[in-house]
């Protein structure tokens, strides 16, 4: 992510501060500032040290948002999960995890991690705040009070059944028990979808409920289709989905006039372009399209094919996906043991998702009859 900088390593992962997280920290000071007790910090008097309060307790609130990521990444690796980073944003924080373990139980407890430590960070806050009393320390008081609230109010928000918050992982592992991981996370996301409608009407003068309705409805459908894609793709490879079929392929040197001759001629939009050392790229119709008419009689196929990149055919087809987007295309070429055997095309994937996705959702249409 580039919109965002590293600031330090813990537990061997990177952390990173996005620019919204920047953007918004004076003006989470400034309404700690205004707040009563038990969030704010209104009844210091004096200005510069409740500014510096203030201050302090929106450093110790994200602080507490990196350690409920942390926790959540300390028991994902446990169960062998590999975290590329942890950024800390606007609304909190995210944990990147490379792939999120799919065993129910697992989940569960990866997600229930991160409200759990909320909620022990907050008890302790709390009890501190109880057992020391601060009569004469009122800022540190109050301050030791505030991360308290904040850390219980984390962790009770955290557990709001519906994705992306953990409480719509821990519910979705909970169905899992009795349906398979696609249905059960349209069932969550389900719940997820209703709740944020509920959430929006109820808040209808709240705009900060509004906000966070909408987040968890974009977070309920992005859940769904990420997981609807790697469910449906779940043990396929390249060479299941590629194209085998001959290809006609044109050398690079062929003149771009010729190239349209052949196009027009052969009824063809793409041609792979090849010559003695093998595979080079695919020229299509839209290569073509983009140079001027007064320019194409100057050029020849090699200035204007896209390169491909390879992939195994024994590679799985996710990974073909996520190299298409890695490289910024939409065409593989398919090698094996540096024998060329295809094309594989982002389309022929995404219709593969389409045809298993209208599957599950006719099965589950059968399984409520
Ligand atoms: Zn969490």
């Amino acid at each position: 992510m580039k919109s965002s900088l590293q600031l330090v390593r813990v537990m061997g992962i990177p952390v990173k501060l996005h620019v919204t997280f920047l953007m918004v920290l004076p003006l989470f000071a400034w309404l700690f500032a205004q707040q009563p007790r038990p969030f704010g910090f209104a009844e210091i008097n004096d200005v510069a040290l409740r500014y510096a309060v203030s201050t302090a307790a929106t450093i110790l609130l994200f602080t507490s948002v990196l350690l409920h990521e942390l926790s959540h990444s300390a028991v994902a690796m446990k169960y062998g999960a590999k975290i590329n980073s942890i950024v800390l944003f606007i609304f909190g924080g995210i944990a990147m995890m490379e792939e999120i373990p799919k065993e129910p139980r697992e989940e569960a407890r990866i997600a229930f991690a991160g409200p759990a430590a909320s909620f022990a960070i907050g008890g302790v806050c709390l009890a501190f705040y109880r057992i020391l009393g601060f009569g004469s320390y009122l800022p540190l008081g109050l301050l030791i009070l505030s991360v308290g609230y904040l850390n219980v109010v984390l962790a009770a928000f955290n557990l709001i059944p519906a994705f992306p918050m953990d409480g719509g992982r821990i519910l979705r592992a909970m169905l899992a028990r009795k349906y398979s991981f696609l249905v059960a996370t349209k069932k969550a996301a389900l719940v997820g979808k209703a709740f944020a409608i509920a959430m929006a009407l109820v808040g209808i003068l709240n705009p900060w409920l509004i906000i966070i309705a909408f987040i968890i409805y974009v977070g309920a459908s992005e859940e769904e289709s990420a997981t609807l894609i790697h469910a449906a793709l779940d043990g396929l490879k390249v060479k299941h989905v590629m194209r085998s079929e001959a290809l006609e392929a044109v050398p690079p040197e062929l003149p771009l006039t010729e190239l349209l001759d052949l196009m027009f001629w052969g009824r063809r939009l793409g041609y792979l372009v090849a010559d003695d050392s093998g595979v080079r790229g695919f020229v299509s119709f839209a290569d073509v399209s983009k140079v001027p008419v007064e320019r194409r009689p100057h050029l020849r196929v090699r200035d204007v094919m896209t390169p491909l990149p390879r992939i195994s055919e024994d590679e799985d087809a996710i990974n073909a996906l996520k190299e298409m987007l890695k490289h910024n295309t939409s065409l593989l070429a398919v090698f094996a043991d540096g024998t060329f055997k295809g094309i594989i095309h982002k389309a022929d994937i995404l219709r593969f998702v389409e045809l298993v996705s209208a599957a599950a959702s006719g099965r589950r249409h059968a399984d409520e009859v």
